[in-house]
């Protein structure tokens, strides 16, 4: 199996509660490694450059709104098949249809305030990482 890696936000309603650690715990359970992690407050801009492809889409201007509301965590993970595992662990966009035990399902209230992000192929990933982190500031795992 391939390492690859992904990028994952907790968005600012997760942050509001609390919800940081249980998080973590989960990529660390699953056998993903963060190897880059900073808290951000999003501008508007960078909330609708990151969601550019979601633009023409009804809920983008809430979208933004939500994840430019409060301080977020970003991260790079990795791990084997990295971007496919931490969706799975995700759960799905709306959590009424997150599987029991997935962060969705676990810590998110609704569709539009859904705790987490997990990018959803491998070109994503490598393109959201990006968005956030310089290669300097990814320190890959060699144990
Ligand atoms: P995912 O985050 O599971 O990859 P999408 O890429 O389709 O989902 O959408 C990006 C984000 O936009 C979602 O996580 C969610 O916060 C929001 N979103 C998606 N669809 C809707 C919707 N129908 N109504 C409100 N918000 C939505
Ligand atoms: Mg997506």
């Amino acid at each position: 199996m391939a390492i690859e890696r992904t990028f994952s936000i907790i968005k600012p309603d997760a942050v509001a509660k609390n919800n940081i650690g249980a998080i973590y715990n989960r990529f660390e359970t699953a056998g993903l490694k963060i190897i880059a992690s900073k808290m951000v407050h999003l501008s508007k801009e960078q909330a609708e450059g990151f969601y550019a492809e979601h633009s023409e889409r009804p809920f983008f201007g809430a979208l933004v709104a939500f994840m430019t509301s409060g301080p977020i965590m970003v991260q790079a993970l990795e791990g084997e098949n990295a971007v496919l595992a931490h969706r799975d662990i995700l759960g799905a966009t709306n959590p009424a249809d997150a599987a029991p035990g997935t962060i969705r399902a676990d810590f998110a209230e609704s569709i539009d305030e859904n705790a987490a992000h997990g990018s959803d192929s491998v070109a994503s990933a490598e393109r959201e990482v990006a968005y956030f982190f310089s290669t300097e500031e990814l320190c890959p795992r060699t144990r």
